[in-house]
């Protein structure tokens, strides 16, 4: 396949460590504007996928896509600039800057530094942060420390300094581990409102959250895709329940 209206298009993805394929032959494709979860037992190569899509790992075979231009072989940052975001398990924020100031400095920078157009710059910057901000729900603690921050703020902090970059493909790897319930609720219509205009790729356990925020479901196993579909189809799947959700 050439040419594609899907957001990302991952095919025959190879990955192998010593011989050992944590991804093997992987084809996905994800829409624009869809949230798309990924679940599967511990080692099925998750968090390894996320990692080919961001460069973070090289791909022994295998292409992917991000809006029809290739990105395997790109260094992170050209694939960040390309537009696709990616949070890791455990948030990486300035403790000791505000709210305000994490945002700031997450806004990429311009090509030019120069007189009027560096005060231009500066209003849209401050303009993008008011708006990520509230999208994140941390208006009210735009001056706040991010220190004290309580464990979902932050995640929600590193959530809206991706969300200054404007990707249009977000990734987050297991984004309520260690929330309260009402940090998850939260969560779920943070990345429900995210989802409006950009499209997501979540890994998660927590079956509630899945149902609650998946457009999709693709069951990893082996470094393999298992089964994929609607949460109702998957979760009614025996390969699935044999493998993941009867344990
Ligand atoms: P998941 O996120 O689904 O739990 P991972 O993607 O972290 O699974 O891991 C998939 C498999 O690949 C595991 O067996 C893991 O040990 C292996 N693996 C992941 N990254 C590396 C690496 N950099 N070197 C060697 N083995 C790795
Ligand atoms: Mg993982």
């Amino acid at each position: 396949m050439s040419n594609t209206d899907f957001v990302l298009a991952v095919e025959d993805l190879t990955v192998s460590f010593d011989g050992f394929k944590a991804i093997d032959k992987l084809t996905l494709y994800v829409d624009r504007g869809e949230l798309r979860v990924i679940i599967g037992p511990n080692g099925a190569g998750k968090t390894t996928l996320l990692d080919l899509i961001c460069g973070k790992t090289r791909a022994s075979g295998g292409s992917i896509k991000f809006k029809n231009q290739e990105m395997s072989g790109l260094q992170e940052h050209r694939i960040v600039r390309a537009g696709i975001g990616r949070k890791f398990q455990t948030p990486s924020i300035y403790e000791n800057l505000s709210v305000f100031k994490n945002l700031e400095v997450s806004f990429p920078k311009g090509r030019s530094v120069f007189g009027a157009l560096a005060f231009k710059c500066d209003d849209a910057v401050r303009s993008r942060v008011q708006e990520v901000v509230e999208e994140i729900g941390l208006a009210g603690q735009l001056n706040a420390e991010a220190g004290l921050l309580s464990h979902g703020q932050k995640q929600w902090l590193e959530i809206g300094m991706l969300l200054m970059q404007d990707p249009e493909l977000l990734m987050l790897d297991e984004p309520i581990a260690g929330m309260s319930v009402r940090e998850r609720e939260l969560t779920a219509e943070l990345l429900q409102r995210i989802a409006q205009n950009r499209s997501l790729i979540v890994i998660e356990h927590d079956m509630e959250f899945v149902k609650r925020i998946a457009h999709k479901v693709t069951v990893m196993h082996q470094g393999k895709i298992l089964a994929e579909g609607s949460m109702d189809k998957v979760q009614n799947d025996p390969r699935v329940i044999d493998v993941y959700l009867g344990h």
